[in-house]
């Protein structure tokens, strides 16, 4: 979307009109222009599965493109790729990439700041979902884009910048307008494929900004207002996952665990068999699993404090959580350990079975313990 700029005399900013102009429309039009539609000519199933398909090439370019690639660099993608995302996200009509990681990264550094957070939860569902965009409250000054110097090196991404408007337009209105011609329903593919498409990519992926941060748990930290739904998830092309997504934020997943409904990671890492990504980075899995721990801790100590012995039973959990971090710790340390001795072709082959000994050792202790702080968080859950 584009902001203009223009004061007001009244204490609120000023309306972007040219925004609630686009929502407005496009809302109205999906509720019921598609249905009638619908009603008087029928749609067919290539109406539907062109939906899909480019829903899903909107989203997926927001959502691998936009966040987890230029606002979060959790991986490097070739040029032609690149070139697929920029498109993707005109087509979404989401503002320049640019412009997109310029306000992420703002909302990271200063998750739930009132003052400075683009799209703050605490200011509610409404503000954080769409009201941050209909006036012009300028908490991003973009003065040059100076939090994405690093982007701006990336010549795909300026260009797209540059052309953003020219390239929403061709999108918007060719992809549409083609698959017209091609299927011979000029207006049936502009509503499902222009509009529809449009209006369910936004507020999917404006849940992000509001529903994820109200609605799920706090499974790793609770420091913020972001939570992990996997409801959310399959709305979301995985960013449900959303209160792991800010503590780890440089985790090219969000959804870790492999049963995890997040098909950007799944789309991340098939690209990368096919050499179109690189370098995708994950958070230290001990690190993981002791915020985990540690969020457990806190939420059982509370529960015990009422309980007559609950002191006795809250110096215990924090003797187990100590455990348990501890050996998280060594655990990961020793698998780096083989993992370089491995890579440094010189080792002697006694050494790494030792190694391997110790690290199958380590993991049957960690299993136990593992087992053990379960079952004490559960007893008292
Ligand atoms: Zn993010
Ligand atoms: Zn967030």
């Amino acid at each position: 979307m584009e902001m203009h700029s223009k004061s007001e005399g009244n204490g609120k900013p000023p309306i972007i009109w040219l925004n609630v102009f686009v929502f407005v429309s496009t809302l109205l039009i999906a509720l019921i222009a598609v249905p009638w539609y619908g009603f008087e000519h029928g749609y067919s199933s290539e109406h539907w599965v062109w939906l899909l398909i480019t829903f899903s090439f909107c989203n997926l370019s927001i959502t691998a493109g936009y966040h987890r690639l230029w606002s979060h660099k959790a991986f490097e993608a070739n040029s032609v790729l690149r070139a697929i995302f920029a498109l993707g996200g005109a087509f979404a009509m989401q503002n320049s990439a640019l412009h997109w990681s310029s306000d992420h990264r703002i909302h990271h550094k200063h998750v739930d700041n009132n003052d400075k957070d683009p799209y703050s939860a605490k200011r509610g569902f409404w503000f954080s979902h769409i009201g941050w965009m209909i006036r012009e409250y300028s908490m991003n000054p973009y003065e040059n884009y100076k939090n994405c110097r690093d982007l701006q090196r990336d010549k795909i991404l300026m260009w797209q910048h540059k052309y953003y408007l020219a390239l929403m337009l061709a999108m918007n209105f060719g992809i549409p307008i083609a698959l017209g011609l091609i299927y011979n329903d000029l207006l049936g593919m502009i509503l499902i494929v222009g509009v529809l498409r449009l209006v369910l990519s936004h507020h999917t992926t404006f849940f992000i900004n509001s529903l994820a941060h109200i609605w799920g748990k706090q499974t790793y930290t609770d420091k913020n207002t972001a939570r992990d739904n996997g409801i959310l998830a399959i709305f979301t092309f995985g960013e449900g996952y959303h209160n792991y997504h800010h503590i780890f934020e440089h985790d090219y997943r969000n959804g870790i665990q492999w049963w995890q409904y997040d098909p950007t990671k799944w789309f991340i890492k098939a690209c990368s068999w096919l050499k179109l990504t690189s370098n995708l980075k994950v958070a230290p899995p001990a690190k993981v699993e002791q915020a985990r721990a540690q969020m457990q801790l806190k939420l059982t100590k509370d529960k015990v404090s009422a309980l007559p012995n609950g002191q006795y039973i809250a110096s215990k959990l924090q003797d187990e959580f100590n455990t348990l971090s501890k050996q998280l710790n060594e655990y990961y340390a020793l698998k780096k350990e083989l993992l370089e001795k491995k890579r440094c072709k010189l080792q002697k082959q006694y050494e790494l079975s030792l190694l391997k000994l110790q690290i199958e050792q380590m993991k049957v202790k960690l299993q136990q313990q593992r087992k053990e702080w379960s079952q004490l968080t559960a007893q008292y859950a």
